[in-house]
């Protein structure tokens, strides 16, 4: 097993906790604003790391790291990933796993046998929207209807979080994604940041008191809602 992308620490990914993330290569959605082109189209990258190599690491850093945070990608679309979590959870550490929500029933398995600590779930959009921010057209939203509810009903900690993109959200979005996600734990509106690794180049972000508005719509329907 490799692992395809890897961050020794970040305090970022998970609130609270200091951990290191992992970043696993392919995904079956194409969001236009994705960051991560090089692991999700072309050519799979040279492995960051071995999987005997992140597990040195990760022994070496036993009271030092709360977590890993497993992202991609798409990290629910490797077979390997349970035995990965395996490894991670018998070392002593938390796991946060980042997914686009499309696969509910891996999600749950991982849960049921407590390889799981944390989910962070994209919500890409308005249900109106959503095929084009993912960049799937005529997108089958069933299974992430799920994820989402499956999600509220607290099962395991989590976060919704939103990309946030000029080209693809206005007010519109969020009158939408409120109602959806009522009661939710956490929500966060991440603001979009150009790089040169972003599939579709000519995105922009949304100026920072116009995200504010966006976190504004938000409160009336989950009580933690930042902009980050
Ligand atoms: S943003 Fe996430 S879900 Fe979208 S293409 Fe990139 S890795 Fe996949």
């Amino acid at each position: 097993m490799y692992i395809d992308g890897f961050q020794p620490m970040t305090l970022l990914d998970w609130p609270g906790m200091v951990g290191c993330t992992v970043f696993f290569a392919g995904c079956n959605f194409r969001c236009p604003f994705c960051h991560n082109a090089p692991l999700v189209e072309g050519e799979r990258p040279a492995p960051a790391l071995t999987f005997e190599e992140f597990c040195s690491f990760l022994s070496r850093r036993q009271g030092l790291l709360d977590g890993v945070c497993v992202s991609g990608g798409e990290p629910l679309l490797h077979p390997q990933l349970p035995q990965l979590l395996e490894t991670i959870k018998a070392l002593g550490f938390l796991v946060k796993l980042d997914t686009n929500g499309s696969f509910p029933h891996p999600m749950r398995e991982l849960w049921k046998f407590g390889l799981v600590d944390y989910v962070a779930m994209d919500i890409k959009n308005s249900p109106a929207r959503y095929p084009e921010t993912a960049g799937v057209p005529g997108l089958d939203l069933t299974p992430i209807r799920e994820s989402v509810s499956w999600l509220l009903d607290g099962h395991v900690d989590y976060e919704f979080r939103t990309t946030v993109v000029q080209q693809f959200h206005d007010a519109a979005s969020f009158e939408a994604i409120g109602p959806w996600i009522a009661g939710a734990r956490r929500y966060y509106l991440q603001t979009f940041t150009p790089r040169d690794t972003v599939l579709r180049p000519g995105l922009t972000a949304w100026d920072g008191e116009t995200m504010e508005k966006f976190a504004a719509q938000m409160r009336a329907y989950v009580p933690h809602v930042e902009v980050r």
